[in-house]
């Protein structure tokens, strides 16, 4: 499983990090641009990401944004259904309403609340198929 984790918290950022590497490669970006920028390059060299950890609230471009231009991005490479990347949303309890709005819309896959619990994050990748 390949990972990109987008955090600009870097407590949160490292927790994922750790608990994900062990699950394969994990990669990591501090805002959504420069999440993209990895993206679009893991498309372009045929090696792209398993899993998207998304935080919604974070510095150049949040969440929310970087989720609708991946989308695009995939969709500009025409893939769709089960070829899109597999996302979960993370963010603190008090914005829920954020990522609701992302998660009834189809948007993404799953989300998290912070304080992230280990269980949770895992029970979700398998739930999603990526781990056994
Ligand atoms: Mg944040």
């Amino acid at each position: 499983m390949k990972t990109l984790i987008v955090e600009d918290d870097f407590l949160a950022r490292s927790l994922l990090s750790t608990l994900l590497s062990e699950y394969g490669v994990c990669h990591v970006a501090v805002n959504g641009r420069e999440a993209l920028d990895a993206i679009e390059r893991a498309f372009d060299e045929n090696d792209p990401y398993d899993l998207i950890c998304l935080d919604i609230m974070m510095p150049v471009m949040d969440g929310q944004e970087a989720l609708l231009e991946l989308r695009k991005m995939e969709a500009r490479r025409g893939l769709k259904g089960l070829d899109t990347t597999k996302v979960i949303m993370v963010t603190a309890i008090d914005d829920s309403k954020n990522i609701m709005k992302a998660f009834r819309q189809g948007q993404c896959e799953a989300y998290l609340t912070k304080p992230l619990d280990r269980t949770k994050l895992i029970g979700h990748i398998r739930d999603l198929g990526l781990i056994e």
